[in-house]
């Protein structure tokens, strides 16, 4: 991978909901109607003004993203994007790689240079989080190499395990 693609890639361990970016992606659930794990975190930073907007679109298929302000959060946007629940076919892959893929072009049609991504589909949804690091960083980095408006992408990880995975994969490009 281009040097120039790692620099512009950033892995943290926190939370999302307190980064100072542009737009945050929240691993939601179809109805968009706030739930648990990253979800309920991002609604209760956001404030109750965050659902109001959520009531008002319908919902969101899986691999599909809509976004809405951010409110409450440092973040202008919330990119809510719905991963697949894992169950351990091929399509699954090419699902969760449409979370980053639409996620990364509603912030380029919104005007977004820095976003922030969570381990879409790594928690109640139980997509093997190593799987997942390498569909999230592989389908971002190529992105980001056709996309030049897109300044910074920072994948926030909860746990300290799940940043380590992530650290590890994208370490292994620069060695
Ligand atoms: P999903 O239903 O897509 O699996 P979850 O919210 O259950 O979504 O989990 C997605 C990932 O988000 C998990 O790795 C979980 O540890 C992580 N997570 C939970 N809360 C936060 C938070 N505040 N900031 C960043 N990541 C979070």
């Amino acid at each position: 991978m281009k040097k120039e693609i790692l620099n512009r890639m950033k892995v943290v361990q926190g939370d999302i909901t307190q980064l100072d970016v542009d737009a945050i992606v929240n691993a939601a659930n179809k109805t968009l109607l706030g739930g648990g794990g990253v979800d309920g975190a991002v609604h209760r930073a956001a404030g109750p003004q965050l659902l109001e907007e959520c009531k008002t679109i319908g919902g969101c298929p899986t691999g599909e993203a809509r976004i809405t302000k951010g409110y409450n959060l440092k973040a202008r946007h919330v990119i809510h994007t719905v991963g697949p629940v894992y169950k351990g076919d091929p399509a699954d892959a090419e699902k969760l790689a449409a979370c980053y893929r639409n996620s990364m072009e509603l912030a380029v049609e919104n005007g977004v240079r820095a976003i922030a991504f969570p381990a879409i589909s790594c928690g109640v949804y139980g997509y093997p989080i190593k799987d997942a690091c390498k569909i999230a960083v592989d389908t971002v980095s190529e992105r980001l190499s056709r996309t030049p408006s897109i300044e910074k992408v920072v994948f926030a990880l909860f746990s300290k395990g799940d940043y380590d995975v992530y650290t590890g994969y994208i370490n292994a490009f620069s060695d």
